[in-house]
């Protein structure tokens, strides 16, 4: 399995089993998505289903222990393991949004785009787009739209 390691993903102490010492992945609750799923069946996040979890940020090593930690670190693990997906269908490259311009009337729609833009999650549509639709997103390698 190929990892993306993004600069300043570094493992912290929460990450590290208090049992074990082995590396644990961040357990997402709630109905996952497309982009949790994919993540999940990478290996980089577990899916904690629709039950509630422990109260705080959980964290589950391969051994099946699991334990919280702090929220900062929990999120950046959370949002590295989210980022680019869900994968091209194409050439399974990272993925970004791409926005049509018609979104920019809708600040909901726009709502951290340009952060987005500057940090490479995003960028804006040179054309319009089909009808009635705000954004997609687009594969970095081969360019293909997501269907
Ligand atoms: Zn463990
Ligand atoms: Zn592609």
């Amino acid at each position: 399995m190929t990892r993306d390691v993004l600069p300043g993903a570094q493992t912290t102490p929460t990450q590290r089993c208090p049992q074990c010492s082995s590396i644990g992945l961040p357990v997402l609750i709630g109905l996952p998505d497309e982009t949790a799923m994919e993540a999940a069946a990478a290996g980089e996040l577990v899916l904690g289903g629709c039950m509630m979890g422990p109260d705080g940020y959980a964290w589950e090593c391969p051994a099946g222990h699991e334990w919280t930690g702090d929220e900062q670190t929990w999120t950046r693990a959370v949002d590295l393991a989210l980022a680019g997906r869900p994968r091209c269908h194409d050439c399974g490259g990272r993925t970004r949004r791409l926005v049509y311009p018609r979104a920019l009337a809708h600040p909901g729609e726009t709502e951290g785009l340009a952060d987005d833009i500057a940090a490479g999650l995003a960028e804006m549509s040179p054309d319009e787009g089909p009808p009635g639709v705000y954004s997609t997103r687009i594969c970095h390698d081969c360019r293909a739209l997501l269907a």
